[in-house]
């Protein structure tokens, strides 16, 4: 591992002790845990270990080699380091009904696919990423987890301030100095400084305060960082408390999960995760309510309803659950929402860039409609609407590289191929051959296939 800076060790012993630094550094030094969450509604998977505070999640004892595993491209499951999932916890202790949610810093996205599966049924996520170099990866990643009721957007945290009282739930997963990931990412000790942290912690300030003005009274925000000092953490959410008049909110643990507390010397409940006591990267999470008082309503538009009959080819690919509704915004697509949350989705695209709401159904291309990557990857598709192709390992991997098919039986038109059982997408079957459709950003790029691969199932 990089050498670490002198000056964070210092602040180390400061924060935690001469006592304690000497194992927590030595945990630094130590290699990571591998985890994964899997996608409960693609795949059905244990593994021995489970992260104890989160729902389908595991630790691994090694790295998979995740760009060489269909099921990972799938959306069967995330790599996601175990401490991260402690939001799973928090959501599920405190939430019990549907909620509008935002994720203000989302890219790449390991949070917002945890909030797709841990929110209560029927809520709604938006997904936001300012970068706009980081929101490809987002996009891709809540496709691929399949779940509909979601936004991606793009936008600074000044657009969602715009949209007053609006969300009851909001996660400010704030870009911070990163200290607790120095063990997995050499890039975040090399960029390490005090003066980056104090930036850090202005910007975090910045970024809460906007994020509230977006809160409903009564609402929940949950505030994280995977980085140690106080600066960017306990002071910015005395701060909160201070300034904005948020009120701590506790929630339940176990000893044995070995979460700490304030390190500051007060008592809000906070949880921090150090790797000499939690199985996982540092990482440090509170939860601030907003209270009661009047909501400041935001303007719902009424839906511009275009009067458009949807095809029996584009009807009968979705499964018809009642909430879902599949409506034409313009002339090229077909885009299916969550009813109820379509005056909201509107709301929201008047304030900020919508990257993608929904799932795309089908596009249109004269006369042809073809069915999308991204309704195949979504819990929407009807199993029974396409003909099936069950892929081996191998041609799993040439159709994921975008390669041309090798196979040959199958069938004209749209077919849906899938691997273990679990879609990866679409071919259109010409007779003799057939198209790979495989979206060509998401395709494996390297042309190396390293000797010694680890899946998830070895099917
Ligand atoms: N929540 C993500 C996940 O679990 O995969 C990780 C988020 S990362 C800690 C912080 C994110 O905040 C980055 O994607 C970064 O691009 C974004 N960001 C950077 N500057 C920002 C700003 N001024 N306002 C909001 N987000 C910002």
């Amino acid at each position: 591992m990089q050498q670490l800076p002198e000056e964070f060790i210092d602040s180390l012993r400061r924060l935690v002790g001469e006592d304690e630094a000497g194992p927590m550094l030595a945990a630094i030094a130590d290699e990571p845990q591998s985890s994964i969450r899997v996608n409960s509604h693609k795949l059905q998977w244990s593994g021995p270990e489970r992260v104890p505070w989160c729902d389908d999640a595991y630790y691994l004892d090694g790295r998979l080699t995740y760009t060489f595993d269909p099921l990972f491209h799938a959306g069967a499951y995330y790599v996601q380091e175990a401490s991260s999932m402690f939001l799973d916890h928090v959501v599920r202790t405190l939430l019990d009904a549907p909620v509008l949610a935002l994720d203000l810093c989302a890219a790449p996205g390991g949070k917002s696919t945890l909030l797709l599966s841990a929110l209560p049924e029927g809520s709604f996520l938006v997904a936001n990423e300012v970068v706009r170099s980081r929101v490809a990866s987002l996009a891709a990643n809540v496709t691929k987890w399949g779940n509909p009721s979601v936004a991606v957007t793009s936008g600074d945290p000044s657009c969602f301030a715009r949209m007053t009282d609006a969300f009851d739930f909001i996660l400010v997963d704030a870009p911070c100095s990163g200290e607790g990931m120095f063990r997995k990412d050499a890039g975040a000790v090399a960029e390490w400084s005090p003066s980056g942290v104090e930036l850090c912690a202005r910007r975090q300030r910045s970024i809460l305060d906007e994020a509230w003005q977006a809160l409903r009274p009564g609402g929940l925000l949950v505030y994280s960082t995977c980085t140690y000092n106080i600066k960017e953490n306990e002071e910015n959410v005395r701060w909160m408390t201070g300034h904005l008049g948020a009120e701590p909110v506790p929630v339940g643990t176990r000893a044995e999960w070995g979460i700490t507390g304030a390190l500051d010397g007060s008592s809000i409940p906070v949880y921090r995760f150090m790797p000499h006591k939690t199985r996982g990267e540092g990482l440090f999470m509170a939860v601030l309510r907003k209270p009661d008082g009047d909501v400041r309503p935001v303007a719902l538009p009424k839906c511009k309803r275009r009067s458009v009959t949807i095809p029996h080819d584009v009807a009968r690919l979705v499964k018809s659950d009642g909430r879902i509704e599949v409506e034409a915004p313009d002339s090229n697509r077909f885009v299916a929402l969550p009813g109820e949350w379509k005056p909201v989705v509107e709301m929201i695209a008047g304030n900020v860039r919508v990257v993608k709401a929904g799932v795309q159904v089908a596009s249109v291309k004269g006369r042809d409609i073809i069915p999308s990557h991204e309704l195949v990857m979504s819990g929407l598709y009807d199993n029974d609407a396409l003909p099936a192709v069950e892929l081996g390992y191998d041609d799993a991997i040439t159709y994921l590289r975008r390669g041309q098919p090798a196979w040959s039986d199958v069938a004209r038109g749209y077919c849906v191929v899938s691997y273990s059982s679990v879609p990866l997408g679409l071919v259109k079957g010409l007779g003799n051959r057939c198209n790979n459709l495989y979206p060509q950003d998401y395709r494996i790029l390297t042309t190396h296939t390293p000797e010694d691969i680890r899946l998830l199932v070895n099917a």
